[in-house]
């Protein structure tokens, strides 16, 4: 698959880059960003002419609506670079049709796929040498949008403004990763906004995951609101159960994000002849299975980690230590999934896209 470009965008070209002065083998996660961003305004229920400029601070009214009421979402994709030096995109349409979803829910407007995409395209082509050859390199790409029409009343803005910006990464051994099992607090509730990446969902998180941090664990395990007996999501993941040789996973729902990572690992694992069965886990299962010795495996699923394994558990204050295993699902079902993106492994599934 290839993109097509349909759109004019002004573009104004950096007079120097910093590109020199980027450490690339030790790049903290999200610190550095690359010479250009793309913006694009909302106004007059019209979408302007979107630009690519020199990456730089910008001013909004005080009163933007973005402040006081929230209404910001992203998304959070990458790009890949392959042994030829051509760059990837791994299931880019599949962001760009959950950010306006997210869009909607916020009462945002939906951004054009002429300026997402082609948008996207486009600023990639002009960084390109941003994306640095070599498997976990990568070129991590921020969209997001912002209310930022002024007056502090609370109803949606009539002016938004949509962005990409970019920071390379690179794979880091995140250390290893304890979860406790949420028994108080929630990530997402029937009918409200946990389906969408919209960004009160992760502030929201931060306060019980600082107190997860106070007990000794880097993240927390999500269930549902209303019976807290459902495992949902862990930390801003997806995640995943292995159970014996069977894989686990909850449906997405209004409460769960619809995890590009998690839809494709569902895809390969099921065509390596991995039992996948995808529906709600229960937190009794969960204990059960680490009591008894059958479960094997518990790992996070997100763009950002590709795959995040978890060494243990903690629920009621009793702490379960998963065993450690030599077949580990997480580590080859990563594999087959990063050999798809960098281009390394046939891609049967038509999921790369090239710039
Ligand atoms: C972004 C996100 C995920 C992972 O989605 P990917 O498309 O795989 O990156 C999972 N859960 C939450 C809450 C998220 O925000």
């Amino acid at each position: 698959m290839s993109l097509k470009n349909t759109i004019e965008i002004d573009i104004v070209q950096s007079t120097s880059s910093k590109i020199d002065t980027v450490d690339f083998e030790n790049l903290a996660f999200g610190n550095v960003f690359t010479d250009h961003m793309l913006l694009c305004d909302f106004k007059e229920n019209t979408w302007q002419k979107p630009i690519i400029k020199p990456y730089e601070p910008f001013m909004i009214d005080p009163s933007a609506k973005v402040f006081h009421y929230g209404q910001a979402i992203f998304e959070g994709m990458k790009a890949y670079k392959d042994e030829q030096d051509e760059v990837w995109l791994f299931r880019p349409e599949e962001n760009f049709a959950r950010f306006n979803n997210s869009a909607k829910r916020m009462a945002m407007p939906e951004v054009p796929k002429s300026v997402f995409i082609d948008g996207l395209k486009t600023i990639l082509e002009i960084e390109k040498a941003w994306v640095k050859k070599g498997l976990g390199k990568t070129l991590y790409i921020r969209p997001f949008m912002i209310a930022i029409g002024s007056g502090v009343i609370a109803q949606p803005s009539t002016q938004y403004r949509f962005m990409i910006i970019l920071s390379p990464a690179r794979s880091y051994y995140s250390g290893e990763v304890k979860v406790i099992i949420a028994e108080h607090y929630s990530r997402a509730a029937n009918g409200g906004i946990g389906a969408a990446k919209a960004a009160g969902n992760y502030s929201a998180q931060f306060y019980p995951t600082k107190l997860a941090n106070d007990k000794g664990f880097q993240q927390i395990i999500w269930t549902d609101d209303a019976t807290h007996t459902k495992l949902e999501e862990a930390g801003t993941m997806n995640v995943f159960f292995r159970i014996n040789d069977t894989l686990l996973t909850a449906p997405t729902s209004e409460r769960i994000l619809d995890g590009v990572t998690r839809k494709s690992l569902i895809e390969i694992a099921k065509r390596e002849g991995i039992e996948v069965d995808v529906r709600s886990v229960l937190v009794d299962e969960l204990v059960n299975a680490a009591k008894d010795g059958s479960l094997k495996e518990i790992f996070g699923a997100g763009t950002a980690a590709v795959v995040n394994p978890i060494v243990g558990f903690s629920y009621q204050d009793v702490y379960y230590e998963l065993p450690k295993i030599d077949n580990s699902f997480a580590k080859n079902l990563k594999e087959k999934l990063t050999n798809i993106q960098y281009k390394l492994a046939d891609d049967s599934f038509g999921w790369t896209v090239k710039i």
